[in-house]
């Protein structure tokens, strides 16, 4: 028999979203390769299921995919879950799948719950075209950034949160993408107090000004409308390096300093950091 690796689908909240075939293929499998071991543990024991368990996760992902690689190599057949949900997104996954593909074994999915896809079809905003953007980083600048890089992205976002870091998205994404546009705030999906907010993103501030986050968030934001989508050319450096945006203030006549200055401005960078790369990359 050939080794082949599932990618199976686990529960979001609610156990009962499990499929049949997931705990066929869980109870026919020769190792179960789990995001957290303890909380798929509880999902086998609620199932009567009993496997060899071993852990995959962002810390031991290439020690851990030569090893299932190799069971996959002398036949095995390995399952793969995430702590919830479907694997490879936003979490683990996506480099077992490649090198498994690269190995030349069989990948398959089971499919089943997906937070995005579930909060995505809930909200009320458009569905027809949609952009997955996970979760943002919690470095300022990275976050910025690439909020920055949607401004004017028409499709409808979709964004993974923490409660401990939803206002400062939500005031990040106010600054943004303006106050007006509409979010659908998505939690305890499939689970008893399931709730769906649906507001402006301004209201959504306020609204968590008062009230504390709780639990985990999809947050589901309008995409931009024609009008927004017409400022990009208000970008008019979106194309340029941190570096040549700086020259271009200084050939428009500018010192340096001020340069530096109105870059920043621009970007949403700290001076400083303008001043760094703009001298390391003239050095
Ligand atoms: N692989 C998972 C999936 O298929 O959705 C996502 C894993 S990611 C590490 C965890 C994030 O998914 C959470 O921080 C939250 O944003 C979202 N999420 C997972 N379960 C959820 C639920 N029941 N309600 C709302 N959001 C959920």
């Amino acid at each position: 028999m050939e080794g082949m690796l599932y990618l199976c689908a686990t529960p979001i909240g609610n156990l009962g979203d499990v499929s049949a075939r997931c705990l066929e293929i869980l109870e026919n499998a020769d190792m179960v390769a789990a995001e957290d071991t303890r909380r798929t543990v509880q999902l086998l024991n609620h199932f009567g299921i009993s496997k060899p368990l071993t852990s995959y996760h962002e810390h031991n992902k290439i020690e851990k995919g030569a090893y299932l690689l190799s069971l996959l190599q002398e036949g095995k057949q390995v399952v793969l879950v995430s702590d919830a949900g479907t694997p490879a997104i936003s979490d683990p996954g996506e480099d077992l799948v490649r090198l498994c593909i690269d190995a030349g074994i069989t990948v398959t999915s089971i499919p089943g719950p997906v937070a995005a896809i579930n909060a995505l079809i809930l909200s009320g905003l458009p569905t027809r075209r949609f952009s997955f953007e996970g979760f943002l980083s919690v470095n300022k600048r990275h976050r910025h950034e690439h909020l920055n890089s949607l401004k004017t992205d028409s499709h409808t976002l979709i964004f993974y949160e923490a409660p401990h870091k939803l206002r400062t998205t939500l005031e990040d994404m106010e600054k943004i993408f303006g106050g007006a546009r509409r979010i659908a705030l998505a939690r305890e999906l499939t689970k008893i107090h399931e709730e769906i907010l649906r507001m402006t993103i301004s209201e959504a501030v306020k609204y968590y000004e008062e009230q504390n986050p709780r639990g985990e968030y999809v947050l589901v934001i309008e995409g931009a409308n024609g009008q927004e989508a017409a400022t990009i050319e208000e970008q008019w450096w979106s194309a340029l390096t941190v570096s040549e945006h700086v020259e271009h203030y200084i050939e428009k006549g500018m010192s340096s300093k001020e340069a530096v200055k109105e870059a920043a401005k621009d970007r949403d960078m700290p001076k400083r950091e303008v001043y760094q790369i703009y001298h390391t990359e003239e050095a």
